[in-house]
C-alpha cells in the first residue's frame, strides 16, 4: 500500500516536471528569441521659454526649438527675432 502511494507520488512529480519542461520549450519556440525588447523611451525636449521638459511627441516644433505651448513659442520667437 505504501509502495502504491510512493508510485503515485513519483508519477505526479514526473507529470509536473514534464509540464514544466513543455512550458519552457513552448516559450522558447513562440518567443521569437527577443528576450530584451528595447523600451521605446520617448525623447524629452526642453522648452527654452519656460524651461520645462516634455515628451517630443507632445511638443510644438518652432524655429528649431520645441515648446510646450503656442504661447511659449510665440514669446520665445518674438524675443529671438527682435
Ligand atoms: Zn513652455
Amino acid at each position: 500500500m505504501l509502495l502504491r502511494l510512493l508510485f503515485f507520488f513519483v508519477l505526479s512529480y514526473l507529470i509536473f516536471a514534464f509540464v514544466r519542461v513543455m512550458l519552457s520549450w513552448l516559450r522558447r519556440q513562440g518567443g521569437g528569441g527577443s528576450r530584451e525588447r528595447p523600451e521605446k523611451a520617448e525623447e524629452m525636449v526642453l522648452d527654452p521659454q519656460c524651461r520645462s521638459y516634455l515628451p517630443k511627441g507632445e511638443a510644438i516644433p518652432r524655429g528649431g526649438h520645441y515648446f510646450c505651448s503656442e504661447e511659449c513659442a510665440k514669446i520665445y520667437l518674438s524675443k529671438g527675432a527682435g
